[in-house]
């Protein structure tokens, strides 16, 4: 997230070299982030973070369990500020709430980042849309929620039973109808705001598929489309894609970019 020339980011999946490629091309200095948000332990979303941290002197901001279980995974410390699930903190001119997901690492989480009257909320890696996400979402602009799996293409495909069960449990991963549900309700009780599709999973989902999944739930709601992709009602939905930075959300006045992930 981009505002002025203060920026956060959430996760660092990518390598270092990667992550400051990516950051410079933005016009910002990797020195120059206030922190790292991390959301959880599992090397998707922490590959980069130690070094990057340790290089650039950008503290990681995350639950105890998460950056105990960092530090002991990769045997190396960081600069590092703790924040509960619940707490918050403010990182650089960013205003930061973290919230409890449910999911299958130590201690995760996901965010609300405020700055200025706007504000997201993200979460991904979570078997179950939470109170505290649905509290986050409450007046946000960007909502990033995962849309990991289509159900059937999970339950038929590859996978093994134990982890299509993990997947689909409390402490798995959010599938396109979840998605789905937690954008109509929104949609309904909040009005208008933008949502991002993502963490789709390679094997379980395309960026089709979760596209026309939310088509057909939008139309069976009878929201009115806009005739601008995606777009249904209050509801304008974007899927990010996974293996490269694709969605830029501007704010009138801020740019705000969460495409690296
Ligand atoms: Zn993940
Ligand atoms: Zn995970």
């Amino acid at each position: 997230m981009i505002a002025g020339d203060d920026a956060l980011l959430v996760d660092a999946g990518l390598g270092v070299r990667r992550l400051r490629t990516e950051i410079e091309k933005r016009g910002i200095a990797p020195e120059r982030l206030s922190g790292i948000l991390l959301t959880h332990e599992h090397i998707d979303h922490v590959r980069g973070a130690i070094p990057f941290a340790r290089r650039y002197k950008v503290p990681l901001f995350s639950t105890a369990g998460t950056l105990e279980t960092l530090f002991a995974q990769e045997r190396r410390d960081a600069p590092y500020q703790i924040l509960p699930a619940g707490g918050e903190v403010g990182v650089g001119s960013f205003g930061v709430r973290s919230v409890s997901v449910t999911h299958d690492a130590v201690d995760p989480v996901g965010f609300r980042v405020s700055f200025g009257d706007t504000a997201l909320a993200y979460a991904t890696d979570t078997g179950t849309v939470t109170p505290e996400f649905r509290e986050a979402c409450v007046g946000a602009s960007l909502i990033a929620i995962e849309s990991n799996h289509d159900i059937h293409k999970l339950r038929f495909g590859p996978y093994p039973d134990s982890l299509k069960a993990r997947i689909l449990g409390r402490h798995g991963h959010l599938s396109n109808n979840a998605a789905c549900d937690l954008i109509l309700s929104h949609a309904s009780e909040q009005g208008p705001a933008c949502f991002w599709l993502s963490h789709l999973s390679e094997i379980n989902n395309t960026p089709r598929m979760a596209m026309n999944y939310w088509k057909k739930r939008a139309k069976a709601a009878g929201l009115l489309p806009s005739g601008k992709a995606g777009v249904f009602g209050p509801a304008v939905v974007e899927v990010a894609l996974r293996d490269q930075p694709s969605l830029v959300y501007r704010t009138r006045t801020r740019a705000v970019q969460l495409a690296l992930f």
